[in-house]
């Protein structure tokens, strides 16, 4: 598992293409500065790996664009300790990337293969979430809530009710919402019982699914 000047050069220029296609937080694009992708694909992808491309990573699942995992990280305006809920760990890259930004991270995936796959990457690369859990993401982590933010990573056919009620006042769920393609959608948590709603154009994802069997 190695980093070398050329990856690191490679990710460099993928920052400068995050920065043209509108993404200006600068912990994020320190973020994907520093995690390097290409150890979350299979070695067949590396050469691609810091493209602005999906790939699979197993279980039919898919790591998300780049510019994806930054625009979500950007919408979720972290500060520093935020204790973050991440739905569909996948290959762990987005969760990489939100701990590279100082977040406290919780998360959880229901593929049993690549929750086993990543809970073992991420150690020996030297990241540390909180908490990485196999279960469904529809449910969310009662025992550790409140979250300052909640990310979906898979497409939602709905607002799953426990994700809202799991926010802090003030928090916010951002969740690309719709079947076959998705509107990411950011809900704010304005009190005990109202949400502001805001929706950022179209996505496309692999569907977040419920009772696996
Ligand atoms: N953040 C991931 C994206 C992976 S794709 C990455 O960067 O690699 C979406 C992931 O959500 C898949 O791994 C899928 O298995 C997972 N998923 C789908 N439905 C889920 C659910 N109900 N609960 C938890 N994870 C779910």
């Amino acid at each position: 598992m190695i980093d070398t000047p050329k990856h690191q050069g490679l990710r460099n220029q993928l920052v400068e293409s995050l920065k043209q296609k509108g993404i200006v937080d600068t912990a994020v694009l320190e973020a994907i500065r520093v995690i390097p992708r290409h150890l979350f694909l299979d070695s067949s992808f590396e050469n691609f790996a810091y493209q602005d491309k999906a790939f699979p990573i197993g279980a039919g699942q898919t790591i998300s664009h780049p510019y994806t995992v930054a625009f979500q990280s950007q919408l979720l305006r972290l500060e520093k300790e935020d204790k973050v809920l991440e739905i569909g760990t996948g290959s762990g890259y987005q969760t990489a990337v939100l701990v590279a930004m100082g977040a406290r991270v919780y998360s959880i995936e229901r593929q049993n293969e690549l929750y086993k796959k990543t809970s073992h990457l991420l150690p020996k690369l030297g990241i540390r979430p909180k908490l990485m859990t196999f279960g469904d993401g529809y449910k969310g982590l009662p025992n550790y809530a409140p979250f300052d933010s909640i990310i979906v990573t898979a497409g939602a056919p709905f607002i799953p009710q426990p994700l809202m009620a799991q926010l802090k006042i003030g928090g916010r769920l951002i969740i690309p919402l719709g079947e076959e393609t998705q509107i990411m959608t950011e809900l704010v948590r304005l009190n005990e019982t109202q949400f502001e709603k805001h929706e950022y154009g179209d996505f496309k994802f692999v569907p977040m699914l419920e009772n696996k069997n």
